[in-house]
This record gives structure tokens, sequence and C-alpha cells, in this order.
């Protein structure tokens, strides 16, 4: 039986996100993939917000994906568009990249990264004790590994056999979803009617046409094809433009669930295997990408022995509650999509107020991923939050914060006069940086902050602590989130 540190079911968005993170981390992880390839059965999520480049950018990647997608400058929530141009972030808008390129690109990276991917294999059930997990793969192989993460998707295996509730919503709505080629140039842009709202789009000349088309019964029995695709059109746009070839046909609902528990003893879930909801917002792939980063050096500092196993607590206590805003506000988007009088009155009084400064810096950064803040205590107000990426004068020259966190290691920095702290008794773990910084410090939503003589940054970016460097909690808090004093650290 191979042994790993870490086995991760599902190579999609999360799973190759979670990889690379453990990688960094220097965890001997494996994923197991059902599918044989990268290739995905159709585009699915459409873009990036804020934070996901944001994350990206921290790792030193966020340029593979920029360069690859097209950048807008607002957010759509129902159709509303949320202009962030304003926003006090490198990366003031969303960036459209379709998922299969998002996922090959991300794949590229974790390859680089060395990380074993076994394809075209499912993880079909698992054992756990005390000490381990035993992961059973099909094929008649298995793995011994630390820990199991669950990154398969709104189905998830690792979810049901772990025994973990999925509380939540059923669906109310079905869309039928497709990539199409058509001999006639279709009506793009949305269309609203008693039954919903449709859409029809092609994003660049040459791409195959997106169908999205609100379905007028919930119900159905089996896969949509040609026909019923040819039939939805009609029955809205009154011909089907000649539609001759779909490369990608399926169906979403907006069921809405979340997970009860991200964990369960050594297994863990993230990703739509902790939530699904509908794609309203977009929100869905950039929620899952954003656990991983929030787990991955979490359980990278567990398997490595420096933090106890109770660190991955605090992975629950801080996700589950942004993947409940997300449910949250997709729920409100298809409540404001409703396609009658007193929906549509609803949403203009909505689309009025998110015309008003504060309710549309509000909303967008909620989307956005921007206003994230984990509840880790009083304090400053960046304890919790994104640390943003300021411009640094350093000894080596200068740098920004974001470059600093390339490695996936937390940093302690010090902005004002150097020495002031002993890093000795965690300084394999924690980087001490001095430096500068000339400007304001400005948080989305909150605006100016007070600039902080020193800002404890967790390697996913959020703030453990702020302060000055003879503050008692600082110790603490570099004990909590990256393991107690070492003096074998201090007398190498
Ligand atoms: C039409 C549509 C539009 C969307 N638009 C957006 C958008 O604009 N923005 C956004 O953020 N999100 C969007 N989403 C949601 C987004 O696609 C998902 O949230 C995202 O794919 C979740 O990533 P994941 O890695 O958690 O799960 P998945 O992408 O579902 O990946 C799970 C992986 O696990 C594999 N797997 C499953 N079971 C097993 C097993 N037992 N063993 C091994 N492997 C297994 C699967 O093959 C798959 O590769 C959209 C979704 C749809 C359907």
């Amino acid at each position: 039986m191979a042994e790993h540190s870490v086995v991760i079911a599902g190579g999609g968005p999360t799973g190759l996100m979670l990889a690379g993170e453990l990688a960094l981390g220097g965890v001997d992880v494996v994923i197991v993939e059902r599918r044989a390839s990268q290739e995905l059965d159709g585009s699915r999520a459409g873009g990036l917000h804020s934070r996901t480049l944001e994350v990206l950018d921290q790792r030193g990647i966020a340029e593979r994906f920029l360069s690859a997608g097209q950048v807008h400058p607002a957010v759509s929530y129902s159709q509303i568009p949320l202009d962030i141009s304003d926003f006090p972030t490198r990366h003031n808008y969303v960036l459209a990249l379709w998922q299969s390129h998002f996922e090959r690109i991300l794949a590229g990276w974790v390859d680089e990264l060395g990380v074993p991917i076994l394809r075209g294999r499912d993880v079909v059930g698992f054992t756990q004790d005390d000490r381990g997990v035993e992961v059973e793969v099909s094929g008649d192989a298995s793995f011994r590994a630390e820990y199991l993460v669950g990154c398969d998707g709104g189905r998830s295996l690792i979810r049901k056999a772990a025994g973990i509730d999925f509380p939540g919503w059923d669906p109310s709505t079905s869309w039928l979803i497709a990539e199409v080629e058509m001999d006639e140039e279709p009506e793009f842009g949305f269309r609203r009617d008693r039954t919903g709202t449709h859409a029809l789009n092609r994003r660049e000349e040459g791409e195959p046409i997106r169908v999205v088309l609100t379905e007028r019964d919930l119900e159905h029995t089996g896969e949509p094809g040609m026909g019923e695709l040819r039939e939805a059109l009609v029955d809205v746009y009154g011909t089907d433009y000649g539609l001759r070839r779909a490369t990608w046909i399926s169906r979403f609902t907006d069921m809405t669930r979340q997970a009860a528990a991200y964990r369960k003893g050594r297994v863990l879930v993230a990703g739509d295997a902790a939530h699904v909801h509908p794609p309203q917002g977009g929100q869905g792939l950039n929620t899952g990408v954003q656990d991983a980063v929030n787990l991955g050096w979490k359980l990278a500092q567990v398997v490595n022995r420096a933090s106890p196993d109770s660190l991955l607590d605090t992975y629950h206590a801080e996700r589950h509650p942004v993947g409940a805003r997300a449910l949250h506000n997709t729920m409100v988007a298809v409540a404001l999509g409703t396609p009658d009088d007193r929906h549509q009155a609803l949403r203009d009084t909505m689309t009025e107020l998110l015309s008003m400064d504060e309710p549309r810096r509000r909303i967008a950064a909620m989307l956005s991923g921007l206003d994230i803040h984990y509840d880790l205590g009083a304090g400053h107000p960046l304890v919790g939050r994104r640390m943003p990426d300021l411009d640094l004068h350093t000894v080596n020259g200068p740098t920004r914060v974001f470059a600093l966190l390339h490695d996936a290691r937390p940093v302690l920095l010090n902005l004002g006069a150097p020495g002031g702290f002993d890093i000795a008794p965690w300084a394999t773990r924690v980087r001490l940086v001095d430096g500068t910084h000339d400007g304001i410090w400005e948080l989305p939503v909150l605006g100016e902050v007070a600039a902080p003589p020193a800002v404890l940054i967790r390697p996913d970016g959020h703030v453990a602590w702020a302060g000055h460097l003879a503050d008692p909690e600082l110790p603490r808090a570099l004990t909590t989130w990256f393991g107690a004093a070492r003096d074998a650290e201090a007398h190498p």
C-alpha cells in the first residue's frame, strides 16, 4: 500500500489549488482524479473575482491567468452591474476566464511543483482511525495517509462516506446550459420572460455560443439532448437560430446546500464538496479556491508537526461562515431574477439601492471576496482581514507584500525601526522582514485605517496580529498560528 501524508480526492479547481499549497508547505501529497485528463466537458465557471486573483498573486502566478483572460470593471449581481474600479486592490476587476482554461493553467503550476496526479481513478471509500486514513481507490489500489481531503465536487463521496450532513434547500428552478454552433447570428445578451432569464453569448469570435435557458419544469429524467435544447430555444426565442451542433449540453439548478462540518476526524471537505449553490454571482469556483488556500498551510503545519491537529478546526470556523454567505447571497440573486411583477418591483428597488455608493461597495466587496473577515478576536481592524498588497522598501530593495508570500510561509512585517523582537524561537517557520511603506493603508469597504507598526501575516494573506513588537499578544499569536516557541530554533 502506497503512503502519502495527504490524499486529495478530486483534481478540479479546489483540489489543484490545495495540492499546490501543500506542495509549497513541503507535504507529500497525491491527487486521485476520476477524469482521464484535465479536459472539461463544457467551459463551466466564467470568471475569477478579485480575491482569487489576489491569492494567485500571493503565489506569484496571477499573471499566467491574467494573460489568458479579459478584464471587466464590474461584478454582476443578478445582472445588476457593480463597478469595482475604485476598490483598493491591484485586481479591481473581474477576470473573464473559462474554468477549462483556469484548470489547465492551475494544473501546469501543480505539475511544476511535482505533485503526482493519479488520473482515471476514483476514490471509492476509506476508513479512518486515530493514526491515519486508509483510502480505497478503483482498480484495486489503496493509500495510507495522515489526512484525506474531499475536493470531489457537489456529489462528494468523501462527504457522504464521512457521514457529514448536507442540509439546505432543494431546487426551485432548473436551467439548461449548452455550448453550440448556429447557422444564424442569434440575439446576444439577456432576455427575460414569464419563465425567467435566458442568455446567449459568445466571448470571442470563433468560440462556441453559450446558451443558458430557464426551464419551465423543475423535474427531469435523464440528461438533456439536442431535441430538448432545440425545443427550449424555440420556446423562448421563436427559433433555434439554425442550431447545428452542441459540444456540451447540461443542466443545473439552484439547489443550495452546505456541509454541516468541514472536518470529521482526519477527513476534510473543501470546494463544492462543502457547499453548492447556483452560479449567480460566480462564486463557486472562487470560494473553493479560497477554501484551499485557507486549509493548505494549516494542514501543512499539522503534517510537519509544527502545529497541533486542533489548528485544523479553525478551517471550519473560518470558512463555514464564508460559504454560508455565498449560499445566502445566491438565494437572493435567484429571488431577484424571479419573473413576475412583484419580484420586478423588488429588483427595481435593489437596482436603485445598489446605484448608491455604500450598498454597492458592500455587496461588491462580498461577491469579490475582498471583505472576508475571519473572527480572530478584537484588535486593529486589519486582524482577520486580508493584508493589503502594499509597496515596501526593504534592505533588499523595493518589493510588495504579496511578493513576500510566494513561498506560502508566514511573515512578521516590521514597519518600525529594525530590532525589538527576537524571532529566533520561530525562525524556521516565520520570516521577519523589516520594511517601510510611504502611502496610506486602505481596506475595501472600511476605507483608510491607521498604519500599524508591525503585522503578522499568515500564508493565506490574512492578518493574525497587528501592533507594537513589544505587545505580549505577539508571542501568543505566533504560537497560536505557527506553533510553540522552540529553543532549538533559537540555538540551531
Ligand atoms: C453552469 C455553471 C456556471 C458556473 N459559473 C461559475 C462562475 O462564474 N464562477 C464560479 O466561481 N463558479 C461557477 N460555477 C461553479 C464552479 O464550476 C464550481 O464551483 C467549481 O467547479 C468547484 O470546483 P471543485 O474543485 O470544488 O469541484 P469540481 O469542479 O466539481 O471538481 C471535482 C473533481 O473531483 C472529481 N471527482 C469526483 N468524484 C471523485 C472521486 N470519487 N474520486 C476521484 N475524483 C472524483 C471530478 O472528476 C472533478 O474533477 C459554475 C458552475 C456551473 C455548473
